[in-house]
Parts: C-alpha cells; sequence; structure tokens
C-alpha cells in the first residue's frame, strides 16, 4: 500500500518510521483537514496508521506516547479522540459479542440470498467491482481493492451509498470491506457498518451528500443519483452487556509457548510480566473475517506482520516455530516443544478469538492449557464502551493519566 509517506510495509520498523513522519500532523492540522479525501497517493491528512494499529504492530498506547511528546492533549484533542474510538467500538462489541455472530448470520443469509436472487447478485457484484455508473462509488470500491485503503470519509460515503442509494444489504458491504481492507476488523467495521445504518445509534442515519462529497473531495467527484433520505434500517435491540475477562496470569515454572496473532503483535506487556517461553509462533486467521476469499493483500500483509513479529522476539523466545494457519499444524508445534503451557495476548470477539477457541479445545486433549491475559490499556478502556462515545470520551483524561500521560 503506498501513501503520501510512501509504502507500508508490514514491519514494526516500518510503523514506527511511519509514526514519526505523521506525528508532526497530528494537532491542529489534523483538526482541521482530516475530513479532506485527495484520494490514492493523496492521503497526507490522516495517519494511515490502522493497518498497523489494527495489528498492534505498534500500540494504541505508543501512538498516544508519541503524539503527546510533540503536542498538547488540547492541540492533539482530535486525533486522540479518534484513536479512542478504536478502543470503543472493541469494548463494545466485547461486551456484547452476539453482534458479531448477528452479523455472521445476516451475512450468510444475504450470501444466500444471492444465489436465488438474480438482480441482487448482479447489483452486489457491480457494487464489489466498481461497475455501478456511480462514479464516485465505482473509484472507492476500486481504491479499496487496489490498495486495501479507504479514507474514514470515504467508507462513510461508501456504506451509505451502498445501504440506502443501491439498497444492498448492508452484511455485504461490510464484508466487502473486510475482505479488501488491511485493516479489517471486526469491530470497527461492523459497528460502523451498523452506525450509518442506524442500527448502532437507534434511528440516527448517516446520508451521503453530493455537496459534502464534493466539497470534501476538492471537487474531484461531483456525483447525482444519490439517495435523499436515509431511513433507519430496524434490528434487535442492543443484548445486555456481558462482563469482561478479569485479569490471568500463569505458573512461571512450566514449559511456556508464546503464541502471536493477528491482534496484537506487540506482546512485550507478557515479558514485562515474567514471560519466559522456549519457543514462539504466530497464528494467522485472516482468511477467516469473511466466509468468501480474503484478497491477497491482505493475506499477505497479515502474513508478513506477523512474520516480523514472531522474528523480533524470536532472540528472547528460545526459537522460532514459525506462522501457521490451522490449529493441527500449532499442536504440533506445541507438542515438539514439550510445551505444558501456551500464552497469548488476548483476543476480542472475531476470528482469532476463534481461532485460539479451537486450539484451546485441541491442546487440551494434551493437558496443554492456554492463557490470554489482556493487556492494562484494553482492561482500562473496554469496561467504559457501556453507552455511546460521548459518555466514553469523558474517560479519556483519565485513560490517559493511568499511563502516565
Ligand atoms: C463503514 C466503516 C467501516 C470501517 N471499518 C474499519 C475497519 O475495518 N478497521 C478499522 O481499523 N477502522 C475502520 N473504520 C474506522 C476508520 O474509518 C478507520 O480506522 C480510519 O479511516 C483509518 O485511517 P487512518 O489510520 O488514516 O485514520 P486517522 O484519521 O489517522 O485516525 C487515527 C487512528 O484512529 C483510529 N480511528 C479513526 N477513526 C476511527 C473510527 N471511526 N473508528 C475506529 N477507529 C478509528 C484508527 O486506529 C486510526 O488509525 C471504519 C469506518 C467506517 C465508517
Amino acid at each position: 500500500m503506498e501513501n503520501a509517506f510512501g509504502p507500508l510495509p508490514a514491519t514494526r520498523i516500518a510503523a514506527l518510521e511511519h509514526l514519526q513522519r505523521f506525528v508532526p500532523k497530528a494537532g491542529r492540522d489534523y483538526a482541521r483537514l482530516r475530513n479532506y479525501d485527495l484520494g490514492p497517493g493523496g492521503h497526507a491528512h490522516v495517519s494511515m496508521l490502522s493497518p498497523y494499529l489494527r495489528h498492534r504492530l505498534v500500540t494504541e498506547e505508543e501512538v498516544l506516547r508519541s503524539v503527546l511528546a510533540r503536542h498538547t492533549a488540547a492541540g492533539a484533542e482530535k486525533f486522540i479522540q479518534e484513536v479512542f474510538w478504536r478502543s470503543y467500538w472493541k469494548g463494545w462489541l466485547e461486551m456484547r459479542p452476539e453482534v458479531w455472530a448477528d452479523y455472521q448470520a445476516g451475512l450468510h443469509a444475504a450470501i444466500n440470498r444471492t444465489k436465488s436472487e438474480s438482480g441482487l447478485r448482479q447489483c452486489w457484484s457491480d457494487a464489489c467491482h466498481g461497475q455501478t455508473g456511480l462514479t464516485a462509488f465505482d473509484h472507492w470500491a476500486q481504491e479499496l481493492m487496489q490498495t486495501g485503503y479507504l479514507h474514514n470519509h470515504a467508507r462513510l460515503w461508501f456504506a451509505s451509498i451502498w445501504i440506502f442509494t443501491l439498497k444492498l444489504p448492508w452484511e455485504l458491504g461490510a464484508d466487502f470491506f473486510l475482505r479488501h481492507l488491511l485493516d479489517g476488523d471486526p469491530a470497527s467495521n461492523t459497528l460502523g457498518w451498523r452506525w450509518v445504518a442506524g442500527l448502532q445509534t437507534k434511528g440516527k442515519t448517516y446520508l451521503a451528500r453530493p455537496d459534502n462529497i464534493a466539497q470534501f473531495t476538492e471537487r474531484r467527484f461531483q456525483p447525482s443519483g444519490l439517495a435523499t433520505h436515509a431511513p433507519a434500517l430496524s434490528g434487535p435491540d442492543h443484548p445486555p452487556r456481558r462482563p469482561l475477562p478479569g485479569p490471568s496470569t500463569w505458573p512461571k515454572d512450566k514449559r511456556t509457548g508464546l503464541l502471536l496473532h493477528e491482534d496484537d503483535l506487540s506482546p512485550g506487556f507478557l515479558f514485562d510480566a515474567g514471560l519466559s517461553p522456549v519457543s514462539v509462533a504466530g497464528l494467522q486467521t485472516s482468511a477467516h473475517r469473511s466466509p468468501l476469499a480474503v484478497s491477497d493483500l491482505v493475506q499477505g500483509f497479515t502474513r508478513d506482520a506477523l512474520n516480523d513479529a514472531a522474528q523480533r522476539w524470536q532472540s528472547r523466545s528460545g526459537n522460532n516455530g514459525g506462522v501457521h494457519d490451522t490449529v493441527t499444524t500449532l499442536v504440533t508445534w506445541a507438542r515438539s516443544n514439550t510445551l505444558r503451557q501456551i500464552v497469548t495476548p488476548y483476543a476480542p470477539t472475531g476470528p482469532a478469538a476463534e481461532g485460539l477457541n479451537d486450539l484451546e479445545e485441541a491442546l487440551h486433549q494434551h493437558d496443554i492449557t492456554l492463557i490470554r491475559p489482556m493487556r492494562d490499556y484494553d482492561s482500562r478502556a473496554w469496561p467504559h464502551a457501556t453507552h455511546g462515545f460521548f459518555r466514553f470520551k469523558e474517560k479519556i483524561p483519565q485513560l490517559l493519566a493511568a499511563m502516565g500521560l
């Protein structure tokens, strides 16, 4: 993926360099210009850090520290809030995982409909190939497929046109994003689409307006033929919140393996808590972001990111057992290293957590335990995702103070 700063390789070094180049712009420039989508190669007013943050090649805490070393909290308020949107969505979904299960069920139902409804199938295919005849929409579909990235404003416009102009099932659009976004993430994506559709903040929808698109694309696009109303979709009430897991620890005298996965490639907090593994391996689950084929760009970025992390932590982990995409080969890794336990960063609701559940069951038969400690950043932030972001954001000063910021 290229941006105004150059290519984005899936390595920690690239993530840190990219962060350093963006930091000077994270203050008032970001607040003033972040809504402008100037197209591929022109996304200089936003950070494009999301592929790195989504996989935690760089953590939210590191990004916040770098930004606050250069700007005041007031000066970088907008950027800091955006970083906390990610934490808010993750916490919200983690307390209501049924919303992810409902999305998956809705997606399967919509895919089934495309098998018998030829009009729907054609419209879906045109939208996914950027062949609807709506110039701006078609451009974004192709930008997404070619680069793995879309500006936030384009994501909003695209989702709105998908739902209210093309009248396609929202789950098919969310799935299109998850198959192509390098930052494709169960929480931010599902809840972002639900928000546009009026399912997340009940009754509040997002309507893509031609004048707004023209203004914030600097007249690259002046669309016509868009829906003029965005009636909220109907859906069930939010499920009740489930409690978040408490702190977890592990016996220090057992042979231990470190397992990395796509939701958290910064396991330093585990070493700080005394982790001393004899081997490190990676679990790749990006193919399970969708029941359909996930793009080569996404698969390649995730694999490179996992390999980079495994190589980085190898010197503190005995040996490098490689990156695996099946439970069977991971069990072989565990057994050949005579592991008694495997420690892995907590994975929030989504494909990595589902993969870890399967692994846990398979390991159980060999008397090997899987332990998933949560990092302090998540355990402090997530419990505040009880209501809307407005209430959550009041906790930001307290969350920053807890990090010493
Ligand atoms: C329909 C829809 C789908 C989306 N799907 C995803 C997704 O799959 N994965 C994903 O990471 N983000 C998703 N987003 C959120 C947002 O669009 C991206 O995080 C952001 O555009 C990433 O670009 P950036 O790093 O240049 O952002 P910047 O503007 O530079 O923001 C800095 C960081 O703040 C966080 N952030 C900013 N805006 C949001 C937001 N609205 N929600 C959550 N976090 C945010 C990201 O970590 C981002 O890297 C979606 C938004 C919408 C409207």
